[in-house]
């Protein structure tokens, strides 16, 4: 089977996000910009399954600007097969990239699509859960172990109150969560090898899908910066303080 893996290109996790003046939306330039850690470990679980003998291609999909070809080219060191880019200058909504990929999933025809559980600029969650409801696929999200066994899959859900582990008919979405796997580096020659491997560019329109955005963001600002904290010297102090200055106590 095919295992399809959509992934974004997202602000680098370790940069420390700063809003523009205006306020309208994050600053973007000179930023580090690299693969939604999230999706680096859905790679990793489809190279796995396929290295298990249970797949015979990856291809991963990633929507958005022309540099994201280098995201592409990051989860294709990593082990997977080729890549399919859909150039947008514009941030594409999570429902506008559920269209598209139900597209590519109609051409492409995998039997499973591994995604991340969310995407950390915009942390919407929503585009996994959006496919499966599209393709009418069952769906297993937040996936902390996943077991093919022929023509189903066993997937424990990382819940509220503990785990959960559903057993689905394949075709299935799966989001992976944090505990999935731990993701490989990518080595050298695998670097290289990646080079040569292809990666087909298309557009929205291609796939007849409007990805104007629906929703309008009415701003955007820093967090309150927390106020210091102070030091007591006694029980008492600190219980006066609690009655006086949170109501805790009261
Ligand atoms: P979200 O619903 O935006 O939190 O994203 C959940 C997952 O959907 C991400 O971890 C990716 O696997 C996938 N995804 C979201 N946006 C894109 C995009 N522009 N291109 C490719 N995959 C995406």
């Amino acid at each position: 089977m095919k295992i399809l893996v959509p992934t974004k290109r997202v602000v680098d996790y370790n940069v420390k996000i700063r809003v523009r003046p205006d306020g309208s939306g994050i600053e973007l330039a000179n930023v580090k910009m690299s693969m939604n850690p999230f999706d680096e470990i859905a790679i990793e679980e489809a190279v796995r399954l396929k290295e298990a003998g249970h797949a015979t291609e990856v291809i991963i999909v990633s929507i958005g600007p022309v540099q994201a070809s280098e995201t592409i080219r990051s989860g294709l060191a990593m082990g997977a097969d080729r890549g399919v880019l859909v150039r947008c200058y514009s941030p594409v909504e999570p429902l506008a990239v559920a269209k598209i990929l139900m597209q590519i999933v109609k051409q492409e025809g995998p039997q499973l699509v591994i995604l991340g559980k969310q995407a950390i600029d915009d942390d919407c969650n929503q585009t996994g859960q959006m496919l499966a409801g599209l393709l009418g696929w069952g769906q297993a999200t937040f996936a902390s172990k996943v077991i093919v066994e022929g023509d189903k899959v066993e997937v424990t859900r990382e819940v509220d109150g503990g785990l959960q582990v559903l057993s689905l008919a394949l075709p299935v979405v799966i989001t992976a969560d944090l505990r999935l796997n731990e993701p490989r580096y990518a080595s050298l020659p695998n670097i290289m090898k990646a080079k040569k491997k292809q990666i087909e560019e298309r557009t929205p329109e291609d796939f007849g899908v409007d990805v104007s955005p629906r929703l309008r963001v009415l701003g955007i600002s820093e967090p309150a910066t927390r106020k210091a904290g102070v030091k007591v010297h006694s029980i008492s102090n600190l219980v006066e303080k609690l009655r006086t200055e949170s109501g805790a106590l009261q």
